[in-house]
């Protein structure tokens, strides 16, 4: 390589990491106590680090979201890219081995809240059509970058995005949003890193079952009061799980890593996908993980009761999170949890309900786009389409345009992807230049 170019090459490096460096500091915590300085530090940051970018496109602001078109050549339907600058809170700060709101590079390890979800995509995004724009280079389509801000706190900002681009007519060809990676230690007997690309999400549904009593004093406690009740709601919950099958995307993923395995996991796995409901059953018994890949999960977060250690509980609260399954409904879901609980006396109050999300097609130009961009820049992984467990702000976007792919070109360890809202949380500095330029030949290829 000449100098000229190795020289451009390692400052364009050293300016994608400094940008990092600056957007991690600010800590945009979205939700409850929501402070606005943080959001609006990084708004004023963001413009200034990518110059070409906000000069060339247009940039609509959504309270502290971002929603820019770069225009291309073409009328052809455009893509759109996600991202968000919200994360979650650090946790207690004492338990980082860095600090959380500063970037630290360990050995080429980049640590700060935020590196993988998702303020490293959205400054690799933006590294790459900030650099594309510089050299003159137009994309074939229209391209949307959407950052909505607070996708950890499900707010409305990715909504109102899809809003807006309805009303100016925007069909998109794909939408494309973190959920995905490219992981490594995921499953056992796989040696080769897999780039997982999300198709659908499962659906989101926070129940409140409440039991009430008569309340009064703890000292003469009658049979059967509200936590009592409530407990054995509970306990009813957690020994009768939802059934398992495996949806389409489960399926095709599977398929699709069986014939990459080390013997003898590639024969049982390419005979277990002959019988389907024993895969199914197996899957749920392996471990957590897996068996959210079968089923609908049902999870028992907060308790709240009497006000007092004194007191018997007028009314006893337990919220319940659950993950619906691709393939079952919210109300098949709150039906089954009514079903299973088999009391009256407890009331099944629904709080928020997202139904699953459609699956996006694997059989199409889309998805083989993203296929062959990770086989030119990451050469060593291979593709699987899979089901993402968490909420994304795509979901948003899936009940309006169905071909949605959630993927983000790092890699991530089993131990990084325990980061994501825990501590310590990191990203190689090298994978962060892989994805940079993963972005940048997805959008040479358009
Ligand atoms: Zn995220």
């Amino acid at each position: 390589m000449p100098s000229d170019d190795a020289g451009a090459e390692a400052s364009h490096r050293d300016r994608a990491v400094e940008a990092l460096r600056t957007l991690v500091s600010h800590p945009t915590i979205a939700g409850e106590g929501h402070d606005p300085a943080p959001f609006a530090a990084f708004a004023k940051d963001l413009t200034d680090l990518f110059p070409a970018l906000f000069a060339t496109c247009k940039t609509t602001r959504i309270d502290d979201a971002f929603l820019i078109r770069w225009p291309g050549v073409s009328d052809d339907p455009p893509l759109v890219l996600m991202a968000h600058i919200d994360v979650v809170p650090p946790g207690a700060q004492q338990d980082w081995t860095h600090p959380p709101f500063a970037l630290t590079d360990v050995d080429g390890m980049l640590y700060g809240r935020g590196t993988l979800d998702c303020k490293g995509s959205l400054v690799a995004i933006c590294t790459a059509v900030d650099e594309l724009i510089r050299q003159g280079v137009q994309p074939r389509r229209d391209v949307w970058l959407s950052f909505g801000s607070d996708e950890e706190v499900s707010g409305d900002t990715a909504p109102r995005a899809v809003a807006v681009l309805q009303e100016r007519g925007v069909e998109p060809w794909f939408v494309f949003d973190e959920g995905g990676a490219v992981v490594t230690e995921a499953i056992p007997g796989l040696r080769e890193p897999v780039a997982l690309v999300g198709v659908t999400e499962k659906g989101l549904v926070d129940l409140d079952l409440i039991a009430t009593g008569a309340g009064g004093h703890a000292s003469m406690p009658p049979k059967g009061g509200a936590t009592a009740r409530l407990a054995r709601a509970i306990t009813r919950l957690e020994d009768h799980p939802a059934p398992s099958s495996l949806p389409q995307p489960a399926r095709d993923m599977l398929a699709r890593i069986a014939p990459r395995l080390t013997q003898p996991a590639r024969f049982a796995l390419t005979q277990a996908l002959k019988t389907e409901p024993v895969l199914a059953r197996i899957l749920a018994r392996i471990g957590p993980e897996t068996a959210a890949m079968t089923r609908t999960t049902v999870a028992v977060t907060r308790l709240r009761a009497a006000p007092a250690r004194n007191v018997l509980a007028t009314s006893a609260t337990a919220s319940v999170n659950m993950r619906v399954l691709v393939g079952e409904s919210v109300e098949q879901a709150i039906a089954r949890v009514r079903q299973t609980i088999n009391d009256d006396d407890i009331e099944i109050r629904a709080v928020h309900c997202d139904e699953p999300s459609a699956i996006a097609p694997i059989d199409d130009e889309a998805f083989a786009l993203i296929e062959a961009t990770t086989a030119r820049v990451l050469p060593d992984a291979f593709t699987a389409p899979y089901i993402v467990m968490a909420a994304t702000d795509a979901r948003h976007f899936q009940r309006a345009w169905p071909r949605c792919y959630r993927f983000t070109p790092f890699r991530m360890t089993s131990a990084q992807r325990d980061s994501i809202h825990s501590v310590d949380e990191r990203l190689a500095r090298d994978s962060f230049l892989e994805g940079i330029r993963w972005y940048r030949d997805l959008l040479e290829h358009l």
